[in-house]
């Protein structure tokens, strides 16, 4: 991961399709290390040899996991218990600074201007679904449909900037999807700059968002990345054990 970030840096750049596989090839090794880092967090719970004044008859459990499934009377289950409180409390709040950390980084950075998120903007969603997310509430449609319309077809779309449509179609694999363009964009400047809806002000609200290769905040998302798809992952397993131990 350290050798992609410096590469991202020189002065002979790898393409911006190439960079995002490697992030996607990365997140695997990722998941493996928040996997191992919660698995030792969970480990440090683990009771030592409870079973010695234990009153369950005929007990044959012989792998002791967290996600074993023990007799009602089990102290085990009382690990299983404590670990559920932690991930719900303590290590929760750990990712949520985590969270906020990424998020402060980024008013390091600021818009360059090339206006290729206003020219270019994609969604799973067709303009019809969207109008109707945003009816039933959904803030992030409402302000999608107030500003951003769809593009007549893909052509139209990719002659927007060929590169960053590269980009985005390559990372939907078979996944339909719709691409859209702002009316108010005016020589690469907003039009309507006060007036502009949030999801304007907070773009790029992800650091793991797709970028145009133009947007200054590659910048950022290159800083933080590492750290984005640890927390995802992390939050992911967090899930998966509330599931299970649930
Ligand atoms: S409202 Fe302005 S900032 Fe928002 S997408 Fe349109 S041109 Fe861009
Ligand atoms: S793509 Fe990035 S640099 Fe370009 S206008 Fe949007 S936020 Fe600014």
């Amino acid at each position: 991961m350290e050798n992609f970030f410096n590469t991202l840096g020189s002065s002979n750049p790898t393409p911006i399709v190439e960079q995002y596989d490697d992030l996607k090839n990365n997140y695997q090794k990722i998941f493996i290390e928040a996997a191992e880092s919660i698995r030792a967090a969970v480990n440090k719970f683990k009771p030592e040899n409870p079973c010695a004044g234990c009153v369950v008859k005929n007990c044959k459990i012989e792998k002791k996991d967290v996600f074993t499934e023990y007799p009602s009377d089990c102290a085990y289950r009382d690990w299983q218990k404590q670990v559920l409180t932690f991930l719900a409390g303590d290590y929760k709040q750990k990712l949520k600074n985590t969270y906020k950390m990424i998020m402060e980084k980024k008013s390091e950075y600021s818009c360059a201007g090339c206006g290729n998120c206003c020219r270019l903007a994609v969604s799973e969603y067709s303009y019809n679904q969207l109008k109707q997310r945003a009816m039933k509430g959904d803030k992030f449609s409402k302000d999608f449909v107030s500003v951003f319309v769809p593009y007549e077809n893909e052509e139209d779309a990719k002659a927007a900037n060929p590169e960053y449509f590269k980009l985005l179609s390559s990372m939907v694999e078979d996944q339909r999807v719709y691409y859209y363009y702002c009316p108010k964009l005016s020589e690469n400047k907003c039009s309507d700059y006060e007036n502009r809806p949030d999801i304007c002000k907070d773009f790029p609200h992800n650091p793991l968002k797709l970028l145009s290769s133009t947007c200054s905040y590659n910048a950022w998302r290159n800083e933080v990345a590492h750290q984005a798809m640890l927390l995802k992952a992390k939050t992911d397993i967090i899930d998966f054990y509330k599931q299970k131990l649930s």
